[in-house]
C-alpha cells in the first residue's frame, strides 16, 4: 500500500477520500487555490501545497502543478477525485510518466470512453445495447437535422465531449432543431472547447439507471448492482437511490452483463460507471435499456452503494492501484436494505435552480437517526465558509440507508427538513418537496418528473404569517432580551409592567412588512403586522429555531429556510431609489447573448439576455415591463451585483 497520496481535488470528494486515507494508514496531501486555503479539506490533510489563483483553470486543472507537488511532498500516487482532471487522458499519461500512480483506470480506457461518439461505437461492437440515433463524424446542420428526423423526434442533442447535462437539448419538433444546435455548440464549445454533437432518440418516460463496476490490474471486472438517478433537474442528479425501484432479477441481471462486458471490453481498472437510459413506460424491461456512457472514475453518488453494498469504494481503488486483487468476488456481494442520497446545493429553484453564492452563517445538519436507519453526510464545508462562484456550488451530501426503501426515504425526509442552512438558498425545501412528492414515493420516478411538477415542488416557499411573526419577532430583539439576563437589555424596553409595542421591518423576496410586538404580562409576544387587528401570539417555548446576523435572519421551519432581510427604516429611502429601475447579475459570468437594445420596450417575462456563469446558459428576462435605457454589451465580463439593465425612469 502506498504510505502517502496526493488528492488532486477539493471539497466534500477531497474529505471523503482523506478519511478512508486515514483509516487505511495513509497519509494524505491536498492541494488549493487561493479561494479553498482556509478550506476543510486542507485543514484536514496531513501537508497542503498551494497550486494557484481560484479559477480552475488556473489551479486544480493544472496538472503541471499538480504532479510537482506531488514529487515535492514524496506523494507515490495521485487520487483524481470526480471532476476537475480525473477524465483527462493527457494528466494520467503525465503522472505515469513521472514515475506516479494515478487512482483510476489507464489513459487508453479513459480515451476509449471520453466521447460519447466513440465509446458508441465501441459498446455497439461489444455487443452492448446503445440508444438509437446518430453518432458519425458529420457536423452540418443539414445532415444533423435530416438525421434526427430519421431518428424521429423528439430527439436529444448532446455534446460528444459531454458531462453534467451540459450541452445538451431536447427537441420536439423541426423548427426548434437550429435554434437548439446553436445553443448546444455553444455550451460544448464554452464548457469542453469541443462543439461536435450527437444526436439521439430521445426516450419516452426515460429512467437513468447505472451499475457501478470494479476492475482490477488482473483482468477481473464485478459489479456493485445498479443505482437509479432518474430524479434530475436541468439533466443533473438530484436525488439518487440503490437499489431502483421496480427492479426484478431479470433486469438486474441483463444490466450488470452488459455493464460487466462494457468494462471488460477496455480492460478496465478501478472503480466505473455504465450509464444507461431505460425506457420505463412499460415498467422495467430487460429489451429496453440502452448505453449511454461510461463514467471512468468515482461517481458523486457512490455513498449509496456503499450504504448498500457494505464496502468503501475509496479503499478498493487505493488497493487496486497499489497492485491489489479485487477485495471481493462477485459471489460475495449483495444488497443490504435500501440507501439514498440528496445533494444540498447553493441554488435557487425558484430562479430555474440558478446556482447561488454566499457565506455560511449557519450550518447544521441533522444527526437524528430514524430508528434502524443510518445516516452520513458528505460535505466539504463548515459554518463560516463561502460558497465561492468558482466551483461546483455543491454544499453536502445527505446519505440514508433504511431496511427497506420506505424507512430509508423517511429517514431522508427526516434528514432533510432538519437540516439548517443559512446565508445562502439552497434546494433543501426542494429536495424535502421532492421526497415527500406522491410519484417519488411511489418510486414511479422519471428523468421528466421534476420538470413536470416543477411548481408544486418548487412552491410553498412563501412564508406565512405565523413565519413572518417570528420572523419580526427575531427582528425586534425581542426574543434575545426575554432571553436574556443582563439588566441592560431588560432595561430596553421590556418590563413586565408597561410592555412596550417595538416596530420591526422585515422583507422576503421583495414583500415587505412592518410589524409591531411586545411581551405581554404573561410573558408571550404578540405580534402585530401593521394594517391587521389580529396579532399573532407566541410564547417562549415556541420560538422557531433562527439564524440572525446584521441586516438579515433566517427563520427554520417546515424543512424551509425562510431568509429575511431586516430593514433599517433610515437606509430605505436610498435603496428604494433606484431598485425597480435596474436588473443585476445574480452571479459573476459572461453576457453570451443580448436580444434587447437600448430604447425598446420590453414586457415582464421577455427574455433580454443570456449571461453564461458557471458553465452553463442563463436567461435573464425582464422582471417588470418597461423601456430599456442601457443593457449590457455582448461578451462583457460580469462580476455578481453588476448591472445588466436599467430601466428608464417612470413617472409615478
Ligand atoms: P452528461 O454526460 O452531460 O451527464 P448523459 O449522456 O449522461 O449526459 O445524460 C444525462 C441525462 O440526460 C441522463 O441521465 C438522462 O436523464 C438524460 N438523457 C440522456 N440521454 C437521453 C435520451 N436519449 N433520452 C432521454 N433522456 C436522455
Amino acid at each position: 500500500m502506498f504510505s502517502k497520496i496526493l488528492i488532486a481535488n477539493r471539497g466534500e470528494i477531497a474529505c471523503r477520500i482523506i478519511r478512508t486515507a486515514r483509516k487505511m494508514g495513509v497519509k494524505t496531501v491536498a492541494v488549493y487555490s487561493d479561494a479553498d486555503a482556509r478550506s476543510l479539506h486542507v485543514e484536514m490533510a496531513d501537508e497542503a501545497v498551494h497550486i494557484g489563483p481560484s479559477p480552475a483553470s488556473e489551479s486544480y486543472l493544472r496538472g503541471d502543478k499538480i504532479i510537482e507537488a506531488a514529487k515535492q511532498t514524496g506523494a507515490q500516487a495521485i487520487h483524481p477525485g470526480y471532476g476537475f482532471l480525473s477524465e483527462n487522458p493527457d494528466f494520467v499519461d503525465a503522472v505515469t510518466s513521472a514515475g506516479l500512480v494515478f487512482i483510476g483506470p489507464s489513459a487508453a480506457s479513459i480515451r476509449a470512453m471520453g466521447l460519447k461518439d466513440a465509446a458508441k461505437r465501441l459498446m455497439e461492437k461489444a455487443g452492448v445495447p446503445v440508444v438509437p440515433g446518430y453518432h458519425g463524424e458529420a457536423q452540418e446542420i443539414v445532415v444533423l437535422a435530416s438525421k434526427a428526423r430519421e431518428i424521429g423526434y423528439p430527439v436529444l442533442i448532446k455534446a460528444r465531449a459531454g458531462g453534467g447535462g451540459k450541452g445538451m437539448r431536447r427537441v420536439d419538433n423541426p423548427d426548434d432543431f437550429p435554434e437548439a444546435l446553436s445553443g448546444a455548440r455553444r455550451e460544448a464549445k464554452a464548457a469542453f472547447g469541443d462543439d461536435r454533437v450527437l444526436v439521439e432518440k430521445y426516450v419516452d418516460k426515460p429512467r437513468h439507471i447505472e451499475c457501478q463496476v470494479f476492475g482490477d490490474n488482473f483482468g477481473n471486472v464485478v459489479h456493485l448492482f445498479e443505482r437509479d438517478c432518474s430524479a434530475q433537474r436541468r439533466h443533473q442528479k438530484v436525488i439518487e437511490e440503490a437499489p431502483a425501484p421496480g427492479m426484478t432479477a431479470e433486469m438486474r441481471d441483463a444490466m450488470t452483463d452488459a455493464a460487466v462486458k462494457a468494462a471488460k471490453a477496455i480492460s478496465y481498472s478501478g472503480a466505473g460507471t455504465i450509464e444507461f437510459i431505460v425506457d420505463a413506460s412499460d415498467g422495467l424491461r430487460p429489451d429496453r435499456f440502452w448505453f449511454m456512457e461510461m463514467n471512468t472514475r468515482l461517481q458523486v453518488e457512490h455513498p449509496v452503494t456503499e450504504m448498500v453494498a457494505g464496502v468503501d469504494l475509496v479503499e478498493w481503488q487505493l488497493r487496486i492501484a497499489a497492485g491489489e486483487k479485487l477485495p471481493a468476488s462477485q459471489g460475495d456481494l449483495e444488497i443490504t436494505g435500501h440507501a439514498f442520497e440528496a445533494r444540498i446545493y447553493a441554488e435557487d429553484p425558484a430562479k430555474d435552480f440558478l446556482p447561488a453564492t454566499g457565506t455560511l452563517r449557519h450550518l447544521r445538519f441533522s444527526d437524528a437517526s430514524l430508528d434502524g436507519s443510518s445516516m452520513r453526510v458528505e460535505t466539504g464545508v463548515r459554518q463560516g465558509d463561502a460558497i465561492s462562484p468558482y466551483y461546483d456550488p455543491m454544499i453536502a451530501k445527505l446519505v440514508v440507508h433504511g431496511a427497506d426503501r420506505q424507512s430509508a426515504l423517511s429517514a431522508l425526509s427526516d434528514a432533510l427538513e432538519n437540516s439548517e442552512i443559512a446565508g445562502s438558498t439552497t434546494n433543501i425545501g426542494f429536495l424535502a418537496a421532492l421526497a415527500h412528492d406522491p410519484d417519488f414515493i411511489a418510486g414511479d420516478v422519471d428523468t421528466d418528473l421534476i420538470a413536470r411538477k416543477q411548481d408544486t415542488l418548487v412552491k410553498g416557499e412563501v412564508p406565512g404569517v405565523e413565519i413572518i411573526a417570528q420572523a419580526l419577532l427575531a427582528a425586534s430583539g425581542a426574543s434575545h432580551v426575554a432571553q436574556s439576563s443582563d439588566p441592560w437589555d431588560l432595561a430596553i424596553g421590556y418590563s413586565h409592567f408597561h410592555p412596550i409595542w417595538r416596530r420591526a421591518t422585515v422583507r422576503f423576496g421583495g414583500e415587505e412588512t412592518v410589524g409591531t410586538v411586545r411581551q405581554r404580562h404573561d410573558g408571550r409576544f404578540e405580534v402585530r403586522p401593521a394594517g391587521s387587528d389580529s396579532s399573532v401570539v407566541i410564547s417562549a417555548d415556541h420560538l422557531y429555531r433562527k439564524a440572525a446576523w446584521p441586516g438579515h435572519v433566517t427563520i427554520f421551519a417546515n424543512g424551509s429556510a425562510f431568509g429575511f432581510t431586516t430593514v433599517d427604516p433610515f437606509a430605505k429611502a436610498a435603496e428604494a431609489e433606484g431598485a425597480q429601475a435596474s436588473m443585476r447579475a445574480p452571479m459573476p459570468g459572461m453576457v453570451k447573448l443580448v436580444r434587447a437594445a437600448k430604447g425598446d420596450h420590453v414586457t415582464k417575462g421577455q427574455p433580454l439576455l443570456v449571461l453564461e456563469a458557471m458553465k452553463m446558459e442563463h436567461t435573464i428576462a425582464a422582471q417588470h415591463d418597461g423601456t430599456i435605457a442601457e443593457i449590457a454589451a455582448e461578451g462583457a465580463q460580469v462580476d455578481d451585483g453588476t448591472v445588466l439593465v436599467r430601466f428608464e425612469e417612470t413617472a409615478t
